[in-house]
């Protein structure tokens, strides 16, 4: 059996470098005699692997030393909670920018703490456009600004960093981190679960400026305080997602190895605009977000006559590819282009559209 084209949005594909040496790995890792998922994580070379996690992240990033990398679990949804316990502090409200499921999913999640507020939504255009900044009703007394920078489910992304200066940023980058190349320093507090660009479900990153740390509310489960996670001795908290982490690890040395984000970012870049190129000259595919804001990750398009659906997407697992339906909240068809995923698949799907739309 071949290994499928895999567009999936998440969990979503791996370098085939990560699997195969996860594979070697599995009867005996680092002389251990035994795989990384059955060791306790106080042995040594447990300890050597998460040293070297952080350190390529680091690397990879730019991220200086007064950023504490966390490796916590709950996924980006966990961090909806994480982020008003931990940093609402004294302050009474946070604000929310709204551009899609996931930004409307942490609003709501938010407001379960505190009096919210919504500083801007592109809901009313079926979240195809971003609100400009000069739209947004930023709060003086907000904790936070909270936003989504790549939207997974509509296909929408930053053109770059907001640039907020009324309350710390904070920006969930699940679907995007390790894409393009950004200053970290900007930010307060970046988030990711990493089943998307990072390696598999299980371990959540999150990267806090430190002296953010230390206002946890005093219901603040121990397991969601960044404060304790932070330890200064890395001591962890609770048996850590071993394998998820031994899985970031060899992600995150493939990065490197590629030429780290920089060369990532020039690869995303490449592959969607071949696709979005081939989808705005087509007459069957249409894509309907601005192309100010389209996302260089998840691209999201239509059938023209949408009757056809059902038969793309059994032509489309027939030829072999994987994970193209699109999201239940927005429907049509959805290509997610990790920089896992080859160069060599998105033109095997631009080849497959063609020659479904010749038939059609
Ligand atoms: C996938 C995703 C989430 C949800 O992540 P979970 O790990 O399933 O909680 C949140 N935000 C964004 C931007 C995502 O892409």
């Amino acid at each position: 059996m071949q290994r499928a084209y895999n567009f999936s949005s998440g969990p979503s594909c791996l370098p085939m470098a990560v699997i195969e040496e996860a594979q070697q790995s599995l009867r005996n890792w680092q002389g251990c005699g035994a795989s990384v998922m059955e060791i306790t994580y106080h042995e040594d070379a447990f300890r050597e692997l998460m040293h070297t996690c952080e350190a390529d992240l680091r690397a990879l990033l730019h991220i200086p030393p007064e950023y504490k990398v966390l490796f916590m679990q709950g996924g980006a949804r966990g961090q909806f909670s994480m982020v008003p316990l931990n940093l609402l502090g004294q302050k009474k409200s946070a604000d929310y920018l709204q551009t899609g499921l996931w930004s409307e999913m942490a609003f709501a999640e938010g407001k379960r703490y505190a009096d919210m507020r919504q500083v801007a939504t592109g809901a009313p255009q079926h979240y195809t456009s971003i609100p400009p900044v000069s739209e947004w009703r930023c709060s003086e007394d907000a904790a936070y600004f909270h936003y989504v920078d790549n939207e997974t489910v509509h296909g929408n992304e930053m053109p770059s960093i907001v640039g907020v200066q009324s309350a710390p940023l904070v920006c969930d980058m699940s679907s995007n981190l390790l894409t393009r190349v950004f200053d970290i320093q900007k930010f307060a507090l970046i988030y990711a679960a990493a089943q998307k660009t990072l390696g598999i479900s299980g371990i959540t990153l999150v990267v806090i400026k430190a002296d953010l740390l230390g206002k946890a509310h005093p219901m603040t489960p121990m397991i969601c305080n960044y404060t304790r996670h932070a330890h200064p001795k890395g001591l962890l908290l609770q048996t850590p997602p071993t394998f998820a982490w031994y899985i970031t690890s060899l992600v995150l040395a493939w990065a490197k190895k590629q030429g780290g984000v920089a060369a990532l970012e020039d690869a995303c870049g490449q592959k969607s605009q071949k696709l979005y190129r081939y989808l705005d000259a087509s007459s069957l595919y249409y894509n309907r977000v601005d192309p100010k804001y389209r996302s260089r990750i998840n691209v999201v398009f239509r059938l023209q006559d949408h009757t056809l659906m059902p038969l793309f997407l059994e032509k489309a697992k027939q030829a072999g590819f994987l994970g193209l339906k699109g999201h239940a909240a927005s429907g049509g068809i959805r290509a997610s282009l990790y920089p896992a995923l080859s160069p060599s698949a998105v033109d095997a799907l631009i080849d497959f559209l063609k020659d479904f739309e010749k038939r059609a």
